[in-house]
């Protein structure tokens, strides 16, 4: 038989009830039990979401040409070069200039 329960937050360490209508309700959405109380559950929330929107507004910065690149060792030429994205390493990478090159082959 269920009964209420008492735990420990582990953000500012009160003691909060974990009543049965809770636990019924974690079980029922396979949530695991809480270690945190209600406000600080809250908190934590609030906070994800701020921070989740600082992250897409930092986004577009952070994916400026100027400092997005990337060294790598041309598999055409082998010299080192740098590219704007990152490259995949299944795949070759070429410097600018042979993956032209390379491109203009395929195309003809
Ligand atoms: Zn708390
Ligand atoms: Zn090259």
């Amino acid at each position: 038989m269920t009964t209420d329960v008492s735990l420990t937050c582990i953000d500012c360490g009160d003691i909060f009830p974990f009543t049965v209508k809770d636990q019924e309700y974690f079980r029922e959405h396979n949530y695991s039990t809480p270690v945190r109380c209600r406000s600080c559950r809250a908190k934590r929330r609030q906070l994800r979401a701020a921070s989740e929107d600082r992250g897409v507004d930092a986004q577009p910065a952070a994916q400026q040409p100027a400092t997005a690149g990337v060294r790598i060792v041309c598999s055409g030429c082998g010299q080192d070069a740098e590219v704007p994205f990152q490259p995949r390493t299944d795949r070759p990478v070429y410097c600018r200039a042979c993956y032209e090159a390379h491109k203009s082959k395929r195309a003809s």
